[in-house]
């Protein structure tokens, strides 16, 4: 691999107060950015000052959202050191949507490389007050100047990333859900299972909506029978339906979320059993309705486990868990926290320390 060439920034912007941090804003002194070209391959890896992109209005992105990203974090453990959560599944979910959206892969030592350099360039701005950590930006975008529907063969692979707060920085709060019967998300053999800007376009107008009468996300259902439970905004969802633990299998249309990877496993090393498969929005009333809906979260690297506490669809609405975090949904929350931080042991080495 070429070495990576560092030009760093004639000034460096004053660190945010580690309290107050709004997610994504932050953005930190320095980028990461490779260049791929056909015939090539990826060439002049670079980390430079932070500022904007240089992009021809006719760059394929811009126009055919020729764009994949993926998302993690960087946590500070009490002993002050700094390390990453299972880096490597991120670059391979990043390779299997670079399949899907033509764009090329990655190798995975170069793809890493970005994010540690980055990170460790970066690293007095990876905060240490509880719950807070780094979030990792890596992105692919195609940017070949012409406006004909093609691949690119001139792509760039970015890394940017900034500090984020605490998500819940009043205790894990259970969150107002609305099922989505209108829009969808994604589609078998559509783009559903890439990690790609499209999907989130597509996206917005329910969740718009939803927030205008006060729910927080989208419980999304499938585009082709408008059914079965696929996905939560940006997260994965997984149900306690009378003991068992029911999360929606991995069909095409739904994201392989690592949180969710990383849930399942927790959950079957306590003994429970985790069934993946389809689970249609009727099947989940009914459970509520007989009470046998125990517990009801999302996944994802963002929040980590987020309760739902209310699931609403039409004119019907309902309560899961009394409105309260459950005893399964807390216990993932601590266990997974636990080890992306440092405190508890990580039996399944998932943690990648950075130094
Ligand atoms: C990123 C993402 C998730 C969560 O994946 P993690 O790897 O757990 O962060 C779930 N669904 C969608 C649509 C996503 O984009």
């Amino acid at each position: 691999m070429e070495e990576i060439k560092i030009t760093r920034a004639p000034t460096l912007k004053p660190k945010p107060d580690s309290s107050k941090l709004v997610f994504g804003k932050n953005m930190t002194d320095h980028m990461f950015i490779v260049d791929y070209d056909a015939g090539q391959g990826w060439h002049d890896p670079r980390i430079v000052p932070y500022g904007p992109l240089q992009i021809d209005p006719a760059a394929k992105v811009l126009h055919y959202a020729e764009e994949i990203f993926e998302g993690l974090k960087a946590y500070r453990t009490a002993q002050g050191k700094i390390q990453l959560f299972r880096p490597r599944d991120n670059i391979a979910r990043l390779n299997n949507s670079a399949a899907r959206l033509c764009l090329p892969q990655i190798p995975e030592e170069l793809a890493l490389a970005g994010i540690t350099g980055l990170v460790k360039l970066e690293r007095d701005w990876v905060p240490s007050e509880e719950g807070t950590s780094l979030y990792i930006r890596p992105f692919m975008i195609g940017l070949d100047a012409a406006l004909g529907v093609h691949s690119s063969k001139h792509v760039q692979y970015i890394v940017v990333v900034c500090p984020v707060g605490a998500y819940y920085p009043e205790g894990l709060a259970p969150v107002k859900i609305y099922v989505e019967d209108e829009d969808v998300r994604a589609v078998k053999g559509g783009t559903g299972m890439a990690k790609t800007g499209g999907n989130y376009a597509a996206s917005l107008r329910a969740g718009d909506r939803a927030e205008k009468q006060g729910y927080s996300q989208v419980l999304w259902l499938d585009g082709v029978h408008r059914k079965y439970i696929e996905e939560v905004g940006a997260m994965n969802v997984m149900f306690k339906v009378g003991g068992t633990i029911l999360t929606p299998d991995l069909n095409g249309s739904v994201l392989d979320g690592i949180t969710r990877r990383s849930c399942i496993q927790l959950l079957q090393d306590w003994g429970y059993e985790v069934e993946q498969r389809r689970i249609s929005y009727e099947e989940l009333f009914q459970a509520a309705g007989d009470g046998t809906l125990e517990e009801a979260w999302g996944t994802g690297t963002a929040a980590v486990v987020s309760p739902i506490g209310e699931l609403a669809m039409g004119g019907k609405k309902v309560t899961v868990s009394h409105n309260q975090i459950g005893p399964v949904t807390q216990k993932l929350y601590d266990n997974l926290t636990g080890i992306q931080w440092g405190r508890l042991a990580d039996p399944h080495h998932w943690v990648m320390p950075l130094d």
